[in-house]
């Protein structure tokens, strides 16, 4: 096939389609496009929702909301998107951050570039031609000279594979594909599995409509009082007449977000007394990252993590009334902050309600669903419904899902069989032109994600401007740059205590799926320092071909 080169350095139109293709359509996916329309750079984008939105769109179960406050979780690409979006509440409700992404896509007209109701299903590369294929669900072939899946962390949702669900008589959800049109519970005998992010703001509003809720918990969760409340007008304008600025301090930060003075002393240093005193003040501010800097070492101690750990295990005890409810309640697996940190409204006080049973599982597993409930070691609960809050196959599950290979070479899921490989969670080895957004190898999830987001956009759109300037046609990361990457992705986490968690960032979650460590812990900051260097030093770990 022709394979001629046009003036600007690409390849001729006439054996491709376009010059990008994105997978995606939430924040990551309409970022994309803004930018590679500022290039000049054609692009199709496919989403497998019907709209626009991703984690926002699908995810519409009752009390879902961010855990950032919302003046952080937006896009700071557009000065006057900013300056004039309101956020009515300290933290953004679902139906809320859709509108304001519904917006931005209306904005910048979006929209037009991306195929709905799409779903991606493969991605070959010819390295003759130096063309993605990706082909859709729909029968689609579109070809392209750069592919970038911006297919999302958590967007996956962990299917229940309990024996026994095709017999359940009642409706059953899952947290992560709520139906749109709301689901009533009154009246109704409600089983919900799954205690993490989801299941815990989703309880406390289920639990006021159900005639009764059961919550069958495996694991314990640490959660903290979110503290949410309307959008103070004063903080609001004096945030926003200082943006730019602090948007710039949070790429200072570990996690992101700034606003928070650095801790500088050990948890240990201090005496019984000012600790408490501390963790009291956090508790009483609300927020996970506040929470998290009230000493330097949390994170990486774990007797220093003990204290913290305690201190909200205390909480819990002091908020449940049945004592032994409370003890269950309270996590003693793993140290606190390793494992998703939740932030709620009123989620311990709920286990008071009359209409509330928490029912442990970790002794004895869920045994099978039955026609009329669920069985568990031999007792029947008897329920009318079934809400699944069993999270994601987080952070290679879309990825996997999507059959992506190289014509005479190698497949992503060969590449990924004992864990996800990346440079610099941006690129994987052996797969030239193919970018990931936030994927695993890069702080992404420990992070305030709109943030990271933009700058891995960032990142792919100014190496396409590069290559178009030196008439490059191909990018690939360097198989040493990608080993000394995931060798150092571990080292960093291995100096914390993240590891000691059966988390979903270990993969944990996910039967059979190989127990790596996958976000890079060592911070925001520090990572787009590395990027920064890296473009700094020509691209290097990158090799390029005309
Ligand atoms: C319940 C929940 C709460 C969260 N709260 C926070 C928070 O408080 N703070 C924070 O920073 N982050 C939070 N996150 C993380 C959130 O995912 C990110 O902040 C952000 O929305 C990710 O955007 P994205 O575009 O990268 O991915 P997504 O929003 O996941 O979008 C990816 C899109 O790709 C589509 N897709 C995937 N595979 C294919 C395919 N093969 N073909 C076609 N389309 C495909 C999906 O349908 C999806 O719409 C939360 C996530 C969840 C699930």
């Amino acid at each position: 096939m022709n394979n001629k080169r046009s003036s600007d350095g690409t390849q001729s139109r006439a054996n491709r389609d376009t010059d990008v293709i994105v997978v995606g359509g939430g924040v990551a996916g309409l970022y994309l496009l803004y930018r590679l329309r500022g290039l000049g750079l054609e692009s199709i984008a496919f989403e497998a929702g019907t709209d626009v939105g991703g984690t926002w769109f699908w995810n519409r179960y009752p009390g879902c909301r961010c855990d950032v406050e919302s003046l952080e979780y937006s896009y700071s690409f557009a000065a006057d998107l900013q300056q004039e979006w309101k956020w009515p509440e300290r933290y953004g409700t679902q139906p809320e951050i859709l509108k304001y992404v519904n917006h931005v896509a209306d904005r910048f007209d979006l929209r037009r570039n991306i195929q709905f109701n799409t779903r991606v299903v493969s991605a070959v590369y010819n390295p003759q031609q130096k063309l993605w294929t990706v082909s859709t669900d729909r029968g689609a072939k579109v070809r392209a000279t750069f592919c970038v899946m911006a297919t999302g962390n958590l967007s996956t949702p962990r299917r229940p594979d309990f024996p026994g669900l095709e017999q359940f008589k009642g409706p059953w959800y899952h947290t992560g594909l709520w139906p749109h049109e709301g689901v009533d519970f009154t009246g109704l005998r409600v089983g919900l599995i799954g205690t993490g992010s989801s299941g815990i703001q989703s309880i406390p509003h289920i639990a006021k409509q159900a005639k009764h809720l059961y919550i069958f918990q495996r694991t314990a969760n640490f959660s903290l009082p979110a503290r949410n409340r309307p959008l103070d007008s004063a903080r609001e304008q004096r945030h926003k007449a200082e943006y730019s600025a602090r948007r710039k301090a949070a790429f200072d930060t570990p996690f992101g977000i700034a606003g928070y003075p650095t801790p500088t002393r050990s948890a240990l240093e201090a005496t019984d007394e000012e600790r408490r005193v501390i963790y009291e003040q956090k508790w009483a501010e609300g927020g996970s990252i506040s929470f998290l800097y009230a000493f330097n070492d949390l994170l990486i101690n774990k007797a220093s993590n003990d204290t913290a750990a305690e201190f909200v295990r205390n909480k819990i005890r002091q908020t449940v009334n049945d004592s032994e409810a409370a003890e269950l309640l309270a996590p003693k697996t793993h140290p606190i902050g390793t494992k998703r940190l939740v932030l709620d409204t009123n989620y311990y006080e709920t286990f008071n309600r009359e209409n509330v049973t928490l029912v442990d599982v970790s002794e004895s597993p869920i045994d099978k669903i039955t026609s009329e409930g669920l069985r568990v070691a031999r007792s029947d609960y008897a329920l009318d419904s079934i809400v699944f809050a069993t999270g994601f196959d987080a952070m290679t599950g879309a990825m996997l899902d999507i059959d992506i290979r190289v014509e005479g070479g190698i497949s992503l899921t060969d590449a990924w069989q004992h864990g996800p490989r990346s440079y610099l969670g941006l690129t994987v080895a052996g797969f030239p032109n193919l970018f990931m957004i936030t994927g695993p190898g890069s702080p992404g999830v420990k992070s305030q994600m709109i943030l990271s987001i933009e700058q891995h956009v960032d990142f792919v759109a100014d190496c396409l401007q590069h290559m178009r300037s030196r008439r490059q046609s191909q990018v690939e990361a360097e198989s040493e740059a990608e080993q000394n990457w995931i060798t150092h992705v571990k080292a960093v986490a291995d100096a914390t205590l993240y590891p000691l968690a059966n988390s979903w960032y270990m993969g944990a979650n996910i039967p059979g799926k190989p127990q790596i460590f996958m976000p890079y812990v060592g911070g925001v900051d520090k990572y787009k320092k590395k990027c920064d260097e890296i473009v700094a030093d020509g691209y290097k770990g990158f090799s390029f071909a005309s």
